[in-house]
């Protein structure tokens, strides 16, 4: 690397949602949660970096300074309150915005995340002349593949979208060797680096819970809690969460402590209505475990490291899901997670260079298959111990540190390449 190549300034494109906004419903989860902490971690380490997302509604600044080297441009592109099923034809307003930006004309390299903010980077990285480098969160042939009862199939432009992007960013971020694959072998792209998400070890970790926890975990002391955290989606599977207690309240011997479920998290995406709170306490109802289910809106990192400690385990009933930054954050908080055996989950809780993970992967998307891998950690206070020993010594192999030194190292393999390509006349 010459001085040339050296990073100063790049631009981080999340078009749908921000980093700033709340994780656990509407558009915003993961992916929020990823683009703040690589931002604040490229800020910290003195890159300039500018995220580039849509002006949501409300009364808004054009630009965010979070803090020194990082700011927050709003986009305008179509309605504030449109929602991301409509986005897809505000996609030309956000590029036209963004790519007259003095921020984004000034940026070296460009990371898009999501295809929405990768197909305006494809526009951008030949009209800016600078590399694009792209990490899906979630692939729609894989989604498609595994799709949630009552969930509507990922739209063909999605589908053709990512195709392109696949093959012409000038890298691609996976968060696995299995999505890395995929990328390779189904979709052709040759410059994939896997490169693992993070935790934040300092706030999800095994201190002591809190006593608020209790009062809103409720159920009395002796009651067990088996707790879901996400956006509610059919894809999360908060359906089956609910299901899954049944099968438990039938299961559990005559004098077993009372097992409740609590559900953090609020309505997002095309299941709002399907899977939202009300539709969760119907079907609870409608099974006799009403009294069982809890509801909880979404809560901050440092509040939900609370109820992942005060939690007996953390049950992950998803169709797919490309990582799961909550199977992360329950094992550093020393929470078992009994989740279903797909996509990064097998990463994240599956053996991993001879270790075990901490928790259950189960492979039918069935009620009773996870009310049997559950009781064990509800029942047995050895088993649920052994487990978090090894949730924390998984939790302890990733770090958003080493994300952003990684994700550091692709820019720079990514400008040196694209350097090179400029010096050949290409
Ligand atoms: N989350 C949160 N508050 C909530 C619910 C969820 O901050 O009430 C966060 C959670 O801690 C995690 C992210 O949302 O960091 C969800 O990430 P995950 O990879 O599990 O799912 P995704 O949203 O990407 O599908």
């Amino acid at each position: 690397m010459t001085d040339d190549h050296a990073l100063r300034r790049v631009g981080l494109v999340a078009v749908h949602t921000s980093p700033l906004a709340q994780a656990g419903t509407g558009d915003a989860g993961g992916l929020n949660v990823y683009v703040d902490n690589v931002a604040h971690g490229l800020a910290r380490r003195g890159v300039e970096v500018d995220v580039f997302t849509r002006r949501p509604a409300g009364d808004v600044p054009s630009t965010v300074e979070v803090e020194p080297r990082l700011r927050v441009h709003h986009i305008e592109a179509g309605p504030p309150e449109a929602d991301k099923s409509e986005l897809a034809s505000h996609l030309c307003a956000f590029y036209l915005g963004m790519a007259d930006h003095p921020a984004a004309r000034a940026s070296q390299i460009l990371h898009a995340h999501y295809w929405m903010s990768g197909w305006v980077g494809l526009r951008a990285q030949s009209r800016l002349g600078i590399p694009l480098v792209q990490t899906f969160h979630t692939l729609a042939r894989q989604k498609n593949a595994t799709l949630a009862p009552g969930d509507n199939p990922e739209p063909a432009l999605r589908l053709a979208a990512e195709q392109r992007i696949a093959v012409h960013a000038d890298a691609i971020v996976a968060p696995t060797p299995d999505e890395a694959a995929f990328l390779r072998r189904e979709m052709g792209a040759s410059r994939v680096h896997v490169v693992e998400p993070g935790v934040d070890l300092s706030t999800f970790n095994t201190a002591a819970g809190r006593s608020w926890t209790a009062d809103l975990l409720g159920g009395g002391r002796d009651a067990r809690v088996v707790l879901f955290v996400g956006r509610l989606q059919p894809l999360k599977g908060p359906d089956t969460a609910v299901r899954t207690i049944a099968a438990l309240a039938a299961t559990m011997p005559a004098d077993a402590p009372p097992v409740r479920l609590v559900v953090v998290g609020g309505p997002s995406g095309n299941g709002a209505g399907v899977v939202d709170p009300p539709a969760l306490q119907a079907l609870a109802e409608q099974l006799g475990v009403a009294d069982r289910v809890a509801f909880l809106s979404p809560r901050s990192h440092e509040q939900l490291a609370a109820l992942y400690r005060a939690a007996d385990v953390v049950l992950m009933p998803s169709h797919s899901e490309s990582f799961g930054l909550v199977a992360l954050e329950a094992q550093a908080c020393g929470t078992p997670v009994v989740a279903t055996d797909v996509g990064g989950l097998r990463h994240v809780l599956g053996p991993l260079e001879g270790d075990p993970g901490g928790g259950t992967l189960v492979a039918e998307h069935d009620p009773n298959a996870f009310a049997k891998a559950l009781l064990p950690y509800l029942l047995d206070p050895a088993v649920r111990a052994e487990a978090a020993e090894h949730a924390i010594r998984r939790a302890d192999r990733f770090s958003w540190d080493a994300t952003v030194e990684r994700t550091l190292g692709v820019y720079e393999q990514a400008l040196g390449l694209r350097d090179a390509v400029v010096q050949r006349g290409a």
